[in-house]
């Protein structure tokens, strides 16, 4: 470890370079503060994703691939099964490997009213005080597209809309005509010419915007930021107030301190670092007395969904994400959340996987030979109308206290 990160007077220490910790290492450093940015996993440079990050088997292959290291034991209704969190390690974090689409909040998303009460009350903190950092981040993410037409408050985007394809003006244009509004997905990227559209996996010309492309490196370019890598805090050591950080780093364990903290290992290493750090004054984990942390962790569910752009269209296979809509955002007093491409299209086996799965959740799941003949009309289905553009149907879970994350001993 280099003496003089060891030795330096910090203002303030950041653990996680996600979209969280290097964004707030950026703003940091821009007000002037000196911050050291530590971070588990290696900074994999302007490399492009290598093996799929879940591919690789051996914790040592799947950090070198910018994995978390061991996979998670999930347990649901009493059964215990292995599950990859798909969380990324590397500066960066998991964005190194999103998708990229950053939608605005919308006010009752924050905000409680009589009109669309919030589920939990509403957060401590309004739409209206949190507005100028959502369009700061903006800024920041150089967010491109068009603003919902569905959003009575809607404020231009600081980027303009981007040129496009044929398919999807199509796609838009048969949506409209159903009564529905969609609009131009907001994108984090530059879009610089040769994009390769990294959604989903690494951007090797920093085009996508992520935690290492838009919070690390301008926080370093600021000259008063630096990060550790491969550096894995172990504890955090307190009493009223932080004291020290445990770290460990090529198999040597030293302590670092500062004069502020923050903490932004994501939603799962966050509150597994918090729980880890046990002490005297904080027998439960620290900030645990009211045994919160680590319970209402939140999920997403998804529903696929496949649209055909309709004739003349068959030869496009380009992927794009492009189109969102909210028209059942919220609908008849429920949150039913958000619709968007998900920039895949969708071919025969896709189709033919699809439909064997409707089989085998259906009544005529014990037929068998029936099972073989769904080959047919899936072929026809590819052949007759091309391939699919997939869509999305995000809806958010509620925080239950009983969705928990509990840390192993390792
Ligand atoms: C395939 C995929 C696609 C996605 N697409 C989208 C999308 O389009 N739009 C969207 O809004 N969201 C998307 N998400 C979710 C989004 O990527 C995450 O919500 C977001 O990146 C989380 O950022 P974070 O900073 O909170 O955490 P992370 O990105 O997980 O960063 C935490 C960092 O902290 C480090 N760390 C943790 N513990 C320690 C420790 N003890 N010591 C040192 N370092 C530590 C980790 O190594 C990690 O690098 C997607 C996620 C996936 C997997």
């Amino acid at each position: 470890m280099p003496e003089d990160i060891r030795t330096a007077d910090w203002d303030v220490i950041v653990i996680g370079t996600g979209i969280g910790g290097g964004m707030a290492a950026r703003r940091l450093s821009e007000l002037g503060l000196s911050v050291l940015m530590l971070e588990k996993g290696a900074d994999l440079g302007d490399t492009p994703s290598g093996l799929p990050m879940n591919s690789a088997n051996s914790p040592e292959e799947r950090l070198s691939a910018g994995a978390w290291p061991q996979p998670i034991t999930a347990e649901l209704d009493g059964t215990s099964f292995p599950l990859d969190g798909m969380i990324g390690a590397a500066v960066g974090g998991t964005s190194l490997y999103y998708a990229a689409t950053l939608e605005r909040p919308e006010r009752h998303d924050i905000d409680h009213s009589n009109e669309r009460p919030h589920p939990t009350g509403g957060w401590p903190v309004s739409h209206k005080e949190l507005a100028p950092y959502f369009a700061m981040a903006e800024k920041y993410f150089h967010i491109s597209g068009e603003t919902d037409p569905l959003d009575p408050e809607a404020a231009p985007l600081p980027y303009p809309p981007r040129a496009l394809s044929q398919t999807d003006q199509n796609i838009i244009d048969g949506l409209r005509r159903e009564g529905l509004h969609p609009y131009q997905t907001h994108m984090a990227a530059r879009f610089i010419p040769g994009c390769e559209g990294c959604f989903g996996r690494r951007c090797p010309k920093r085009c996508k915007m992520d935690g290492r492309s838009a919070g690390v490196l301008p926080a370093i370019e600021s000259g008063r930021a630096t990060v550790l890598d491969r550096c894995t805090v172990t504890a955090i050591e307190a009493g009223d107030s932080v004291t020290a950080i445990r770290c460990e780093r090529d198999g040597e364990e030293f302590t670092l301190t500062a004069r502020a903290y923050v903490l932004a290992g994501g939603g799962l290493g966050t509150p597994a670092l918090l729980l880890r750090s046990r002490s005297e004054h904080w027998p439960e984990g620290l900030g645990n007395r009211s045994d919160l942390v680590g319970r209402n962790l939140m999920f997403h569910l998804s529903e696929i969904i496949a649209l055909w752009p309709g004739k003349g269209n068959k030869g496009d296979t380009a992927e794009s994400r492009s189109i969102s809509l909210r028209d059942v955002y919220y609908a008849q007093g429920t949150r039913f959340g958000l619709i968007q491409s998900m920039g895949l299209n969708a071919g025969y086996g896709e189709v033919l996987y699809a439909m064997q799965g409707r089989f085998d959740r259906s009544a005529l799941r014990r037929l068998r030979p029936l099972r073989h003949g769904l080959r047919i009309p899936a072929r026809m289905a590819a052949k007759l109308l091309g391939p699919a553009k997939l869509f999305v149907g995000v809806l958010e879970d509620l925080p239950y206290a009983e969705n928990r994350l509990l840390p192993d001993r390792a």
